[in-house]
């Protein structure tokens, strides 16, 4: 029985240019020149947030550190312990939040107030950021909302691991810039998130000079991002 005869497709020869991908090089610098004059001679959207710019310009860098990607709200940032009016910690040294810790990461020392033989406060209460592994478990454990992580900004880092372990003090102070009492509807995320689109607001409309001393006027004497 004779065979069926199969005709391949006749092979193209590569003309000199494809040989030496010179057209295709050629073609790579054109799209990339492009782009790169494009990005170049069109304006930047100023939207500080930046999944919101549009516009011709396809750059999405940020001006960092004068410009922030947004974070989400709900972000588990540094460790804060908020405080009452008069000034004492909420914080009635339960050890609710030690005990959920997996990291054993918080160490605590329970007081007595003078005046009250039941209430308790913390002598000593300390987190070691090094140690924390962000899981939110102390937030959820406490019982007082006492101690949040809606700072919306992490441990800075360090060269020594000693200035990692937060003391009692440096946690109240991440609770000043929000004040004591936290505003019915609006918790500390919100409003320390106004307070950073305040200030990327006026980072975008005055680039004049002596913008910082406003800024600096405007939002006071604490510049912590
Ligand atoms: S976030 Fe988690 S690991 Fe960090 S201190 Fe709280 S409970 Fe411990
Ligand atoms: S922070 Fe909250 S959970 Fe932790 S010891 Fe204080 S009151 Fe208790």
């Amino acid at each position: 029985m004779p065979g069926r005869t199969r005709h391949l497709p006749e092979r193209k020869t590569m003309d000199l240019l494809e040989r030496t991908y010179v057209r295709e090089m050629v073609r790579g610098i054109r799209l990339i020149g492009g782009r790169w004059a494009r990005n170049l001679i069109s304006p930047r959207d100023t939207e500080h947030e930046i999944l919101d710019r549009k516009g011709p310009s396809e750059v999405t860098t940020i001006d960092y550190p004068d410009e922030r990607a947004p974070i989400s709200s709900d972000y588990r940032g540094m460790h804060r312990l908020t405080f009452r009016e008069d000034g004492r910690p909420r914080c009635v040294a339960c050890f609710m939040c030690s005990t959920a810790c997996p990291a054993n990461c918080i160490s605590i020392e329970a007081g007595e107030y003078e005046d009250d033989p039941i209430e308790k406060f913390p002598v000593l209460f300390e987190i070691d950021e090094l140690k924390c592994i962000v899981c939110g478990f102390c937030v959820e454990a406490c019982p007082k909302d006492a101690i949040r992580m809606d700072t919306r900004w992490s441990s800075r880092p360090t060269l020594d691991r000693g200035t990692a372990i937060w003391s009692k003090e440096q946690l109240i102070e991440n609770s000043r810039p929000i004040g004591p009492t936290i505003p019915e509807g609006l918790d500390g995320s919100s409003r320390l998130e106004s307070r950073e689109h305040e200030r990327l607001e006026m980072k975008r409309k005055e680039r004049a000079p002596g913008s910082e001393e406003k800024l600096e006027e405007r939002l006071g004497p604490d510049r912590r991002r």
